[in-house]
This record gives structure tokens, sequence and C-alpha cells, in this order.
């Protein structure tokens, strides 16, 4: 069991390629559940990274459903926004395999060289990692960020640029995990 399954309650699972079309250079997408309208934002970061890859970089488990999640903290009688706009509900993209039981597990995007280290929040600093990756790494920056982020000439030069920034000491930040 993740924790994502206990903070929501999936509403309705939707394939990755219908998502992936009707997302495409939008803000917001509307999506259809028990007759009900819900229009969601569209983290343009976020779905560009979905969008090129749904793998996590430690561990290899792959995002292959995306499914409307309703925080469970929210009270369903004042969350409506107007404008189809309810708080608390969102896109949430997961790896589920019902063979290997019940789990869905969170992916998410994780900034590569942290944010307290000044890593940016979009391009070649961010990654696709499962919630449980995501976990382990807290906000340490990894070798295999490291050899992640020099896997591509994009990431190469993010990476030379950071360190021309922040000189050295940016190295004593690295730990092996
Ligand atoms: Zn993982």
């Amino acid at each position: 069991m993740t924790r994502s399954k206990k903070k929501h309650k999936h509403l309705k699972i939707f394939t990755i390629k219908t998502i992936l079309a009707r997302a495409h250079n939008k803000n917001t997408i509307v999506l259809e559940h028990n007759k009900q309208k819900y229009r969601i934002k569209v983290h343009k970061s976020r779905f560009s990274l979905f969008k090129r890859n749904r793998v996590c970089s430690y561990c290899g488990r792959i995002g292959n459903i995306f499914v409307l999640d309703q925080q469970r903290k929210c009270n369903v009688s004042n969350i409506y926004k107007g404008n189809d706009v309810y708080e608390g509900i969102h896109l949430n993209l997961y790896c589920h395999n019902p063979e290997q039981g019940d789990f869905y597990i969170l992916m998410t995007q994780d900034h590569i060289i942290p944010r307290k280290f000044g890593g940016l929040g979009s391009g070649a600093n961010v990654q696709t990692l499962c919630c449980i990756c995501n976990r382990k790494k807290g906000d340490i920056i990894t070798n295999k960020d490291i050899v992640h982020l020099t896997s591509t000439q994009k990431g190469r030069k993010y990476i030379k640029r950071h360190y021309l920034k922040k000189g050295p000491d940016f190295l004593k930040q690295i730990q092996v995990i």
C-alpha cells in the first residue's frame, strides 16, 4: 500500500494515450466521471516530462495509467469553485499492474538537482521517479542523478552551467545511494 492510495480516492482511470492527446498544448483538460465534468489544470513541465518519459529513473517502474483523483481531505460539498473546477481533484500518473496486486504507485516529477541547491523546475533538471524512490532520495543529489543528467547533451550542458555557477562545493552535496 502506498501513501498516495491513502491520500487520494481514485475516481476514474484513463489511458496514457487518451490523456496525452487531450492535454497537448492545453492549460486545462475537461474530464467526465458519472456525468460530472471536471476541469483539471495541466501542469506544463510535469506533462511534457510524462509525455517523453514515464519510467522511474531509479527502479524502472513504468507509469501506465492516469487516474482522476480526489484528495480525501476535501469535502465534496465545498470544493466547487465554478466553471467545472473542483478543489482537490487532480490527474495523477500511476504505475498499476493488477496481476501484481492492488497497488497504485504514484509517479512524480523529481528535481534532479534539488531546488534548495538552485536546481531549476524544468528542462534537463527534471526526471520521472516513482514516489517510493522519490521519498528515499529526499533532498539530496545522488550518483544516479548525475549519471542520468550526463546521459544527454542537454543534461551535460545543464550540469556544467550549474557547476560553474555553484563552484566545487557543489560536488560535496552528492551522495551515493
Ligand atoms: Zn522507482
